[in-house]
This record gives structure tokens, C-alpha cells and sequence, in this order.
């Protein structure tokens, strides 16, 4: 059935600060291996999204539910959030927290051993298996060659491909980005939507974003939040010429 091809379910979803709405009814459904894009203009929600999610924030009322696989389906308003990521979704936040005066592999090992709920254990002895793994996403990444740099010398681009190899490490089923080309030059830009593009199909990915040639670019399905609400979803030569969409965000 379609249903069976799901990895995530919102369901009339609501969350109000002091009265205010910031999330209203929300529905929305994330296929197996998907990347999704979400935009929307400032205070549209996006980020109280993700933190519901990824159970930082409760909704007041509605589901959400992780299809781990048919016959395990998650509420994830009912769990902890250090227990969302061990369940397989994992986030990025918008500013690079790599381990600054690590190595890019010692990074990519301690997200490993953090999954493993061997926190910033840099004393955790690597399988082969494991050491294969590192390397595999150091090429994912496109960092093979810098293994023994320095995170804190990487430029802003890398850091930013290295937090989203620190996610690989742990094999998340679901992905959450948040602006992840934020501050990158053009071409840093471009390589991170061919990353992105590259890990659809073994992830699912739900990713903010600002830039409209990024996502231009990604050209994944769209979805426009607005007031906490979604507006429009769609292929982003759709959204981008539906009146609505025009009038609250890219006609601004
Ligand atoms: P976006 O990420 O799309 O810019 P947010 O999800 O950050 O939007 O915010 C949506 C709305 O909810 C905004 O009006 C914001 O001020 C409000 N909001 C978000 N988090 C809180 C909070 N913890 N307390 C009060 N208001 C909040
Ligand atoms: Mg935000």
C-alpha cells in the first residue's frame, strides 16, 4: 500500500507559545528515501518543526509517528529526545558544531561512539568495520583527503559537510538539515546540493532552506510553510509560480 512507503506522519499538529500559534494544524508526510524541501518565510515555523520532530518541543495536540518498518510505528510525542536520535533521525542545526581541535576522522569516530552511547570517547577502539565506515563517509563527504586536519581549520563549507558526515556516521534513517548552505560561496553551495542529492534513496531528508537557486537546484518536492500551516506543496516549479506562495514569500 502507499501508506507502507512512509517514513514520517504529522498529523494535525498545534504548538502555541504564550498564546501564540507557531505551529496550527499542521499535516505532512515524508516517503522512504525522499528529500524534501522546506521553505517559508521568517517565523513561518520551520524550526519549531524540526524541534517537534526531534522532540525538543511537544506539540498540544497531534501525531507524530516514525515508521521504523511495518510493523514498528513510533509516536514520537511520547519519547525523549536523546531517544529520537538513537531510534535513526538525526539533525542538523544551522551553525557547524564539529569538534574544532579534533581531526576530521576522530570527528566522524566519536559521532560513531556517540551513537553508541559512548559519549566524546575518544578512547573507543575502532572495528576495521568501523574504520571502513569513517573512510566511507570521508569520501561521501568529499574530505578523504583531509582526514588528519584539523575540524577547526576546515573552511565554513567543510564544516559544514563534516557535521552532515557526523550524522552519516550514526545511520540515521531520517535527516534533518537546517539551511545548509547558509554563508557557503557558490560553488560550496552546488556541492553541497550534489551531497544532498547523493544521499536521497539510503536517507530520508527534510531540509530548510533559504535560498531559492539552492533549491532551484536540489529540485526535490517543496513544501511552504506558512503560519505555521502548510501552504503549498509541490515541485518547485510549482510552489514558486503559485500566487499564494508569491504573495508570502518570494514576492517580498
Ligand atoms: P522559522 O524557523 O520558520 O523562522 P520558528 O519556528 O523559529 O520560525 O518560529 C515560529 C514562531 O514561533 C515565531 O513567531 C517565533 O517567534 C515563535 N517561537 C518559536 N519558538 C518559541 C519559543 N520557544 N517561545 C516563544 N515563541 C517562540
Ligand atoms: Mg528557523
Amino acid at each position: 500500500s502507499k501508506h507502507s512507503s512512509l517514513v514520517l506522519t504529522v498529523e494535525g499538529v498545534d504548538k502555541s507559545f504564550d498564546g501564540f500559534k507557531a505551529i496550527n494544524d499542521l499535516n505532512f508526510y515524508l516517503e522512504e528515501g525522499e528529500l524534501r524541501t522546506v521553505i517559508g518565510p521568517n517565523g513561518a515555523g520551520k524550526s519549531t518543526f524540526m524541534d517537534l520532530i526531534t522532540a525538543r518541543t511537544k506539540p498540544d495536540k497531534g501525531k507524530i509517528v516514525f515508521h521504523k518498518s511495518d510493523a514498528e510505528n513510533i509516536d514520537l510525542t511520547h519519547v525523549r529526545e536523546h531517544k529520537v536520535s538513537q531510534l535513526g533521525i538525526g539533525r542538523k542545526f544551522q551553525n557547524p558544531t564539529v569538534y574544532r581541535s579534533h581531526t576530521v576522522y576522530d570527528n566522524l569516530k566519536l559521532s560513531l561512539a556517540g551513537e553508541r552511547g559512548l559519549l566524546h570517547s575518544l578512547f573507543y577502539k575502532e572495528s576495521k568495520e568501523d574504520r571502513e565506515k569513517i573512510y566511507d563517509v570521508m569520501k561521501t563527504i568529499r574530505l578523504e583527503d583531509s582526514a588528519d586536519i584539523m575540524a577547526g581549520a576546515l573552511s565554513h563549507g567543510q564544516k559544514q559537510w563534516l557535521e552532515i558526515g557526523m550524522l552519516l556516521a550514526q545511520d540515521p534513517r531520517i535527516m534533518l538539515v537546517d539551511e545548509p548552505a547558509a554563508g557557503m560561496s557558490d560553488e560550496e553551495t552546488e556541492r553541497t546540493g550534489e551531497l544532498l542529492l547523493s544521499l536521497r534513496g539510503k536517507h530520508s531528508l527534510i531540509v530548510i532552506e533559504h535560498d531559492m537557486e539552492f533549491v532551484r537546484q536540489i529540485a526535490s518536492r517543496v513544501t511552504v510553510l506558512h503560519q505555521g500551516h502548510v501552504l503549498k506543496e509541490g515541485t518547485f516549479e510549482f510552489v514558486k509560480s503559485d500566487p499564494q506562495v508569491i504573495e508570502v514569500y518570494l514576492g517580498r
